[in-house]
């Protein structure tokens, strides 16, 4: 698939279409909201957004290049005046005071936002299926999960009904539904793209990226949402990526994690997929190496244990007293108790105790300060994966999407179901899903900073596999 944003922008420019008909096209299916991927549309917005673009073209004023793509947005996001629900009951009436940094910069390059995305609750959750607003269907089989927790987001792009959508990846969210749907999904290096104004959920390893049905759209909207911001204090400097220095390959060496592999709980065929890929990859000449990693129980515990830890802490805020539904008790106390438990969900509950769990006192050196420790291990592990190999290929899940309902019954289960995510997560690395090779698509990892590489080899890929 080409470039849409090329394409729409070629279409607009010499006026094949106007923006305003594409926007009320694109606005119309969303609001049939078939796959539940909708928590609101931003009609209003997008339309006064499309006029002013088709009145600067009917001008002859030049347009950039994303001037008028409509785009899609995590419900986890604040547009300054728009419901950000995190799909929970707690924030169902909350509006955003201002616009997160991400989001601002795609307003300032000329993008049309259309609506804010159905999600699993706060990101908590790989199926979209947590969440007040009815569980997200797949967009290539309606009976199954979209995945998540990013999942409207995907569904969207997978449909045409956006032409990029911004998810957040905190352990997954945005590579997992990609794969799910079969489109492309990166979450980029931890502090490229500012967190400022995306909720938190574990701040630590919270990343802003892009969903897309093509690797140059990937690369467009990632360069316009990278950069330092004051707002966030842990965003690094990035260098722009342009489109000739990701025509051509220059990866060497590929690594693949055994262990991910020789897993139990792999589906047969996925691993199958997964051999005859590096296969077709070595017959052009590129090295293969084999890598030792953490076991997949091991990574997903680490990634829980401190991923709750920090959403019980990021969720304590949420009390009904600044922001929030709130329940009136019989005094303080009993407000916010019945506040939080009336208005979180079973699963946001779960973490939050498991969060606080962690933390408290005589738990905390024995579970949480151990979970940190192991990070650093896996940091250390990956920091010599590098020394050797120049990208790291995996599948993005070890199973093809369940049927809704079906993970709800069994959280473990679900959390499993993250085994080949986390990892890189818990390293920050830049990671992208390619809806190619297996079922649910593979996973390209670089070092810090490499989303070129990246980039690069996915190309080599789609024209490779
Ligand atoms: N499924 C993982 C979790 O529930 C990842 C979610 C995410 O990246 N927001 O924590």
């Amino acid at each position: 698939m080409e470039s849409q944003i090329k394409h729409i922008h070629q279409q607009l420019v010499t006026k094949q279409i106007t923006c305003t008909a594409l926007v009320q096209e694109k606005l119309a299916l969303l609001k049939e909201n078939t796959h539940h991927s909708v928590n609101s549309l931003l009609d209003e917005m997008a339309l006064t957004l499309a006029k002013k673009v088709d009145a600067k073209i009917a001008n002859g004023e030049e347009i950039g290049l994303l001037e008028g793509i409509p785009f899609g947005i995590k419900d986890v996001y604040m547009v300054q005046g728009t419901y950000t629900t995190a799909s929970s009951n707690i924030l169902k009436n909350y509006k955003s005071a201002y616009t997160a940094t991400a989001i601002q910069k795609l307003l300032d390059a000329g993008a049309i936002p259309l609506v804010k995305e159905n999600c699993d609750s706060f990101g908590h959750g790989s199926s979209s299926e947590n969440t007040i607003f009815g569980a997200v269907k797949n967009a290539i089989d309606t009976n199954l999960v979209a995945g998540g927790s990013s999942g409207g987001s995907a569904v969207n792009v997978a449909k045409d009904y956006t032409v990029f959508s911004i998810g957040g990846d905190t352990g997954g969210s945005i590579r997992q539904p990609a794969g799910y749907n079969n489109i492309y999904g990166l979450k980029p290096t931890y502090g490229r793209i500012s967190r400022f104004g995306l909720m938190a959920y574990a701040s630590s390893t919270d990343c802003v990226g892009p969903l897309a049905k093509s690797i140059e759209d990937i690369r467009i909207v990632l360069n316009v949402m990278s950069g330092k911001d004051t707002k966030d204090q842990t965003t690094i400097a990035s260098t722009e990526i342009d489109e000739e220095a990701i025509s051509n390959n220059t990866v060497k060496t590929v690594g693949y994690f055994k262990n991910f592999i020789d897993n139990k709980a792999i589906d047969p065929k996925i691993k199958a997929d997964f051999l005859a890929t590096i296969e077709k990859i070595k017959a052009k000449g590129i090295a293969i190496k084999a890598l030792d990693f953490f076991d997949s129980e091991t990574l997903v515990s680490t990634y829980y244990t401190l991923a709750m830890a920090e959403t019980a802490s990021n969720l304590s805020r949420l009390d009904g007293t600044n922001y929030g539904s709130r329940i009136e008790g019989e005094n303080l106390k009993d407000t916010y108790s019945i506040t939080r438990s009336e208005n979180f969900s079973e699963e946001s509950k779960r973490r939050i105790v498991g969060g606080n769990q962690v933390l408290s006192q005589g738990f905390s050196d024995e579970i949480y300060l151990k979970g940190l420790n192991l990070r650093d291990q896996i940091s250390a592990n990956f920091e010599k994966d590098f020394e050797e190999v120049d990208i790291i290929l995996s599948p993005v899940t070890p199973n093809t999407p369940p049927k809704i309902g079906d993970s709800l019954k069994d959280p473990l289960a679900m959390y499993l179901s993250d085994a080949y995510t986390v990892g890189f997560s818990l390293g920050q690395l830049p990671t992208l899903t390619v809806p190619q090779g297996t079922a649910t698509g593979l996973q390209i990892t670089a070092a810090k900073n490499n989303e070129q590489t990246i980039l690069q080899f996915a190309n080599f890929l789609k024209d490779t596999i």
